[in-house]
């Protein structure tokens, strides 16, 4: 038997989330339609409102509701340091452990000539733009301990060296292969606290 067509095209939408398979598809869309309007219609606004209430902030590219994004913004911060991670949950997962005053740098990915994904593709040149126009004196290279977040961090460090910046790279209390979002509050902290030059 066919489901009715919308069931079938939320079961579709259902399946284009990470993790989510046919069968909780289709157990999903059917909770849906026991739902009451009221909370059906907050998820889809929801939804629709992460695509078009937020912005990229032009200083670090993170994702905000405005621009520039309420760390950018925060005077009382060290604007002298940046922390470059890999994705906006890696800053949620810094701001968690409370130590941390500096401000960071959002890459959008990480270098990975396996997926196609060159330098032009995540937002390196925004950094060093910012490197060349601001008054950095150190970037904290933190993205995950992987190949991939290795090789992007050497290639950035790199990159820097001409410019004067001091480079650091997150100590390895990190699992290797593991991520930055997932590492607890302790890990991050001796993770920073114990950051090497690069
Ligand atoms: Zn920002």
């Amino acid at each position: 038997m066919q489901y009715p067509e919308p069931i079938a095209r939320l079961v579709d939408s259902f399946m284009k989330l990470p993790g989510i398979g046919p069968k909780t598809a289709v157990r999903l869309a059917f909770f849906a339609v026991d739902m009451n309007e009221d909370d059906v219609m907050d998820f889809a606004r929801s939804l629709v409102d992460v695509k078009r209430k937020l912005v990229y902030c032009s200083e670090c590219q993170n994702i905000s509701d405005h621009d520039p994004c309420s760390v950018c913004d925060d005077s009382s911060r060290d604007h002298s340091i940046i922390c470059v991670v890999q994705d906006p949950k890696d800053v949620v997962a810094l701001e968690k452990m409370r130590d941390y005053h500096g401000v960071y740098h959002v890459l959008h990915g990480v270098i990975s000539p396996m997926d196609g994904v060159g330098p032009e593709d995540i937002k390196v040149a925004e950094l060093i733009r910012r490197l060349e126009d601001e008054q950095v004196k150190e970037i904290i290279l933190a993205t995950n301990p992987t190949v991939e977040g290795e090789a992007t961090a050497m290639y950035i460090s790199r990159l820097v060296k001409p410019i004067g910046v001091k480079t650091s790279r997150i100590a390895h209390g990190l699992p290797v292969g593991g991520d930055l979002e997932y590492a607890d509050e302790v890990t991050l902290s001796k993770a920073l606290e114990g950051r090497r030059e690069l």
